[in-house]
């Protein structure tokens, strides 16, 4: 059991190593203009390493937000075991660092002219464009599920003001009380997000409404870590959660917020508290861009992660078509490094070359318990690929010792990659 974890930290050290190679040398002469669109672990990560690798380059990071909310350990807010200010990041670093951060939305993209405009109308001309703007809500896409019943029936895909909303509902809960959670199908943020969100909402009920249930209505038969929940959760919350799959009618076709009611082919099902995880898509900017395809999703190179759409446009994080790299904050740090490298390489005149990527995706199953999964993938043939006999899931019916020992590894790894984001 020791020796799969040994195995996968190895790859994944591995995989982080041979970025070094591919680093450009004394490229920090390179007057570029290079804009990045989204502040996330994707863009900021992207915006950083840039900025080490090309210091006369005017780069310039265009990020909504002031402060940033990270998804990851947004379950364990809504668990009621970790507080909302712990997920916030500013941008004070990157500005420190030099990086010009400005604070709007891209509202347009011109491909051809190759600018990008803000809210307030300013534009911004760029050599190099990258886009990391994540994933938008598909509204509709699930009937009865809009913006305004998002404020009834929480998603908390986003995290912000949903997370504290939907915490907020399960303390309101009363004893006795049922909740819901809806999944969608695949491709979505985070392919273990929801079942931790399940582990960690069971665990609230087990120990401060322990006369409540939490009933997770799937779209899909299979999920990521699937062994693993389900032998945590016949351990931890036989009497709390329910997990029904799309054969089992548990695709969720309607919801209705007054009625407070979801339902699948076969039954109408009321609850308290409904957590509605709707299908998403690559967030509007992607689409106003011109790199989405039919799918909403970007198609890109995967070794320059430039948009096969449009030239000099390159895509990274959740908007990307990068399966089976999963859509995850580990991914799009990652990304975020290779592409910044690739970048440099092409404005310095040299074709970035294929590497060997890895992701890790840490899932709480308690509080203070966890598990997770390792991918290693090539991008060498044309796609992302995942490699034969690399990467790995935890044990199943592994002691205590080893489910705490990775959840320290998990928020250490939290630590890492927001220090590397945000500073
Ligand atoms: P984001 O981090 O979403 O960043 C996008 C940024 O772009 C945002 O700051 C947004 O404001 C900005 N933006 C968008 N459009 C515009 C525009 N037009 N103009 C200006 N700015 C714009 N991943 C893990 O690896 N581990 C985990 O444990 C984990 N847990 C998760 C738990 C939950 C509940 C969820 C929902 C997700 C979780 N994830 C996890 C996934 C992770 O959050 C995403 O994969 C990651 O945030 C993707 O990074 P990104 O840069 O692509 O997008």
């Amino acid at each position: 059991m020791i020796g799969s974890i040994d195995r996968r930290t190895v790859l994944g050290g591995l995989a982080l190593g041979t970025l070094a190679l591919y680093a450009p040398q004394a490229q920090s002469q390179i007057k570029a203009r290079i804009v990045i669109v989204g502040g996330g672990f994707g863009g900021a990560t992207a915006a950083r390493t840039l900025k080490s690798l090309l210091n006369s380059a005017d780069i310039t990071l265009v990020e909504a937000n002031e402060t940033y909310t990270s998804c990851p350990f947004s379950n364990l807010v809504i668990g009621s075991e970790r507080s909302i200010s712990e997920q916030s990041f500013s941008y004070q670093t990157l500005k420190q660092d030099g990086l010009s951060v400005v604070h709007q939305r891209a509202v347009a993209v011109d491909p051809v002219g190759q600018t990008v405009t803000m809210q307030d109308g300013t534009t911004l001309g760029y050599d190099r464009l990258i886009l990391s703007p994540g994933v938008d809500l598909r509204w509709g896409a699930l009937e009865g599920y809009t913006e305004a019943t998002a404020e009834r029936l929480p998603h908390a895909w986003k995290a912000g003001t949903q997370t504290t909303l939907l915490r907020q509902q399960l303390e309101a809960l009363e004893d006795g009380e049922n909740v819901i959670m809806t999944v969608p199908p695949a491709p979505f943020r985070c392919p273990p997000g929801p079942y931790e969100r399940a582990s960690l909402i069971a665990h609230y009920l087990k120990t401060r409404k322990p006369r409540s249930k939490l009933l997770v209505l799937d779209a899909k038969d299979r999920f990521s870590k699937m062994p693993l929940f389900l032998e945590a959760w016949a351990e931890h919350y036989p009497e709390h959660l329910e997990w029904r799959s799309a054969s089992n009618d548990g695709t969720v076709s309607r919801v209705d917020a007054e009625r407070m009611q979801v339902s699948t082919d076969f039954e109408d099902i009321e609850a308290a508290v409904i957590n509605v995880i709707p299908p998403q898509k690559a967030a509007t900017i992607a689409e106003l861009a011109g790199v989405t395809d039919a799918t909403g999703w970007c198609p890109i190179d995967p070794v320059s992660f430039e948009s096969t759409l449009q030239p000099n446009i390159h895509v990274i994080g959740d908007a990307t078509i990068a399966a089976p790299m999963p859509k995850s904050a580990f991914s799009a740090n990652l990304q975020g490094k290779l592409c910044a490298m690739a970048v440099a390489q092409l404005l310095g005149g040299r074709a970035p070359e294929p590497t060997v990527l890895a992701n890790t995706c840490y899932s709480y199953t308690t509080p203070n318990e966890a598990i997770s999964i390792v991918g290693v993938y090539s991008n060498g043939s044309g796609k992302f690929e995942s490699l034969p006999g690399a990467g790995g899931l935890s044990p199943l019916q592994a002691p205590a010792e080893i489910r705490q020992a990775e959840a320290r590894q998990a928020s250490d790894w939290f630590t890492a990659v927001t220090r590397e984001a945000f500073g």
